[in-house]
């Protein structure tokens, strides 16, 4: 059994935890870097037992703290390659389109906390070591968990799957406005096949980029 352990802040970290070690899924932003830091500490992450650093996909509140940690704890850092250009110079918009096909009021208040909570910050552009595609396991890190590619919200994005029907999804649904939901969706398209994807599979409770976590339900994401 693994055991998913939430630092909920402004954007959502999970520590996923095995007697063989850890794996970060989602770093934060950097102003939250302390209470992400103090989290895994008291978890008992270290330089030895971090296997692996995974992001849902490229955005800063998601990726601001990954070559921070990646150093701290000698720890390789691995996401999907189509996010790549959004981490290695910070372009937030790479492969995205010019205008996305949803963008919700919410969202819009995201990006301006982001603006407040990133103030004079810089993100620190980093190399991903490793990408992950669909199929990918994570046995090899010591997790009965495998990769799931579930791109919308960018074309990089991807979902964590445990064994026992545990999902973390990123961005692709948010739970801050009452019901589940993507609050900026790039590519409708895109989107609709991944909701379609999860809908096939058992999943007991998501673990969103945002928000509280919550009982996997086939209505409520339609
Ligand atoms: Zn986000």
């Amino acid at each position: 059994m693994i055991e998913i352990i939430p630092i909920l802040s402004d954007s959502n970290c999970y520590l996923l935890k095995k007697n063989s070690g850890f794996i970060l899924f989602d770093t934060g932003f950097k102003a939250k870097r302390k209470l992400i830091e103090n989290s895994l500490e008291n978890a008992g992450v270290n330089q030895n037992n971090l296997n692996l650093i995974i992001l849902s996909h490229g955005d800063i509140d998601h990726a601001d703290n990954a070559l921070y940690f990646k150093e701290k704890y000698k720890s390789n850092i691995a996401m999907n390659k189509n996010d790549e250009g959004m981490v290695i110079n910070g372009d937030m918009s790479y492969n995205r389109k010019n205008k996305p096909d949803k963008i919700k009021l919410f969202f819009k208040l995201i990006i301006v906390l982001s603006k407040i909570s990133g103030k004079k910050e810089q993100f620190d552009f980093f190399t991903p070591d490793i990408f992950l595609e669909s199929g990918y396991s994570l046995k090899e890190y010591g997790f009965d968990a495998t990769i799931i590619e579930t791109p919308g919200h960018s074309a990089g994005s991807i979902s964590i799957i445990t064994d026992d029907g545990l999902l973390l999804c990123g961005d692709l649904l948010y739970n801050i406005t009452g019901k589940p939901e993507c609050l900026m969706i790039d590519n409708y398209l895109q989107y609709n096949e991944s909701i379609h994807k999860l809908q096939k599979m058992s999943i007991l409770k998501v673990y969103p980029g945002h928000g509280k976590p919550f009982g996997f339900n086939r209505e409520i994401i339609k």
